[in-house]
């Protein structure tokens, strides 16, 4: 009886082991599947010769890989129905002000709207969405780069996750002691301190929290500024998503 025990112990740490140290590792996470495939209305902002600035197969490139990010937890993303916005002005995103200017104008009630513009400029870094737009029957919305940078990252936002350098509700410790009340409330994403990555994208920062300890940030976190690095979601970041999804008393399309 006891060596049976110690065998099931020595498989339960095994476990703990190879899930623990792989933030790639998704199989055997016992993740919540949400099965849905949501059918996103993409708008492309035209520039001012009248091009589009990207293809049907772009998009559908861009979708695989936020498909590929959401696949953990039975999440998939199509598109089925675009328009083109001709006023060129849209094009260029310089503040708040133009994104509900944009998104009022053309904004579909009850779906997860993708914007294609050519760049934002201080609305955010490349990128920006409604925080837990999936919640929000008429404003579910994206804005991201044709060039697709960002686009898991805002999906993410609208799933309901905060950036893991998030400070409004109080500095994560590096020590994970406050990770339920501060940072993105997310405890198996590690403090990180919102530092710019280097050239080669590498997580360089010389100084330590309020207890002295020194950073140990994973750069490939989706919901980092790190997006020369962005690659994976974490088990809690994946179980807000999907629980997010399926407590919401509305259901988009
Ligand atoms: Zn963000």
């Amino acid at each position: 009886m006891l060596k049976k025990f110690t065998f099931l112990l020595l498989l339960i740490v095994l476990h703990l082991s190879v899930t623990g140290q792989d933030p790639y590792y998704t199989k055997d996470r016992n993740l919540p599947c949400v099965s849905k495939k949501f059918s996103i209305f993409v708008h492309i902002v035209k520039d001012s010769l009248g091009r589009t600035g990207i293809t049907a197969e772009e998009i559908s490139k861009h979708l695989m890989e936020a498909n590929k990010a959401f696949e953990p937890i039975c999440i998939s993303f199509d598109f089925c129905i675009s328009d083109t916005i001709a006023d060129y002005s849209y094009g260029y995103i310089d503040d708040f002000i133009e994104v509900g200017l944009l998104t009022s104008r053309f904004q579909k009630k009850r779906r997860i709207n993708l914007y294609f513009v050519d760049s934002l400029g201080a609305a955010g870094p490349n990128s920006y969405s409604n925080f837990n737009g999936i919640n929000k029957p008429d404003s579910c919305f994206m804005l991201v780069p044709k060039n697709g940078i960002g686009l898991v990252h805002e999906l993410g936002h609208s799933f309901g996750l905060l950036h893991t350098f998030e400070t409004r509700f109080g500095k994560e410790l590096v020590d994970g002691s406050n990770c339920l009340t501060a940072g993105d409330f997310v405890c198996d994403t590690p403090a990180d301190p919102n530092a710019r990555p280097d050239n080669n994208c590498y997580f360089v920062y010389p100084l330590p929290d309020d207890n002295n300890d020194y950073y140990k940030t994973e750069v490939g976190n989706y919901m980092s500024h790190f997006f020369c690095a962005h690659c994976f979601f974490t088990t809690r970041q994946y179980e807000i998503m999907a629980s997010n999804y399926l407590n919401s008393n509305i259901k988009l399309w």
